[in-house]
């Protein structure tokens, strides 16, 4: 290296010193490198924290709401606040996780930066009154490496804050989805479903069936054997639905003693047998209460859709078809496969 290069060297090196210096040793006194990234990690995790607080309280009105009745108002006004909170979340998540990635690689190009300066720092000859100061910027750049190390440790643990949270956030969004009784999906998350599956119906044309399933004479469990036992019944039903369904079907109790199934990929046929199935699965099926046995049956109509159906027509014709079975003795099943035209028996 010439002369030239060495004294160039050597003045950048001292300016640099002179502008860092400052910055450096206030970062040196005592308490101020903590303080500074205490500050920086409360900043990252006190959106998360104060998230996870609301989101636990509300959690705690699940515990405390009441068992029927009303509830269905209180889901919606309950899983509309955590999904508003869920989105909040989410928009923050991405602002962070950008400002963390950027602090990452600054934080990476800064002791990149440094390693370099401090090479050429403890290469050079210097008169003795500059080697102090030389030495004293080579001191102050190990002690921004190790900074840039705890920051990095700091980021990692915000970003493990970060996915933790997203869990929280997802596994929130399940559970007020599911109907806490009967442990099906509840109306809100099958009106979701249903609006979807509209959806696709105008795209591709699949075909698809709504079916309805009304406990047939629910109000007398009640009042023969209180409404616990009512809570048993409709817990029982809800699982012999379940488990006579595929896996791809998806069952929601749609309020009270009804059930709402969304059937995809189905033919006339096929629906008409499965809902025949049900009736009988359920039919079945002991149940015992009081230590007597009770027979349980269910009536189901069923709607075929159509491109121009919402899910208020769709529904509007399932619930015509329900009203007719039940007018017709229960514990069968009616369809509806033509949009305003009369329910017909399926046999
Ligand atoms: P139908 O055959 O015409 O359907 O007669 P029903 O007696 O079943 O009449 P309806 O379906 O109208 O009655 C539903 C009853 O279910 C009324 C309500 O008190 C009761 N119910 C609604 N939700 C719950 C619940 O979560 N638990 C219990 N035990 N009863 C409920
Ligand atoms: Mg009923």
């Amino acid at each position: 290296m010439s002369r030239l290069q060495q004294i160039s060297f050597l003045v950048t090196g001292f300016i640099v010193g002179l502008a860092f210096l400052p910055i450096l040793s206030r970062l040196g006194e005592p308490g101020m490198l903590h303080d500074f990234f205490d500050a920086l990690g409360r900043m990252v995790a006190s959106p998360f924290l104060r998230a996870g607080e609301a989101l636990s309280r509300l959690l705690g009105v699940k515990k405390a709401r009441r068992p029927s009745g009303a509830q269905d108002a209180q889901v919606d006004a309950r899983e509309q606040r955590i999904n508003d909170l869920a989105q909040t979340i989410r928009s923050l998540l991405l602002i962070l996780t950008a400002a963390i990635q950027r602090t990452d690689l600054a934080a990476t190009n800064s002791s990149r930066a440094l390693v370099e300066a401090r090479e050429v720092l403890s290469k050079m000859a210097l008169p003795p009154e500059l080697a102090r100061t030389a030495s004293h910027l080579v001191a102050q750049i190990d002690r921004v490496f190790d900074s840039n190390s705890y920051l990095k440790g700091e980021l990692a643990n915000s970003q493990e804050i970060l996915s933790t949270q997203q869990q929280l956030i997802e596994s929130l969004r399940t559970a007020v989805r599911i109907d806490g009784m009967t442990q099906l999906a509840n109306r809100s998350f099958f009106d979701d479903r249903l609006a979807e599956v509209l959806q696709l119906k105008k795209r591709y044309n699949d075909s698809f069936f709504l079916m309805l399933i009304d406990v047939d004479n629910f109000k007398n469990i009640n009042d023969g054997y209180g409404h616990q036992a009512g809570d048993r019944i409709l817990k029982g039903v809800a699982f012999k639905l379940k488990s006579t369904l595929r896996d791809s079907d998806f069952v929601a109790r749609f309020g009270g003693d009804e059930f709402a199934l969304v059937l995809i990929k189905a033919t006339h046929d096929t629906a008409t047998a499965l809902a025949w199935k049900l009736c009988e699965s359920v039919r079945g099926s002991r149940f015992l209460l009081d230590g007597k046995e009770i027979t349980v049956t269910v009536s189901i109509g069923v709607s075929e859709a159509v491109a121009e159906d919402t899910a208020e027509s769709l529904l509007r014709r399932a619930d015509l078809a329900l009203y007719h079975v039940k007018d017709s003795g229960r514990d069968g099943v009616m369809f509806a496969d033509v949009p305003d035209g009369q329910p017909v028996p399926a046999h």
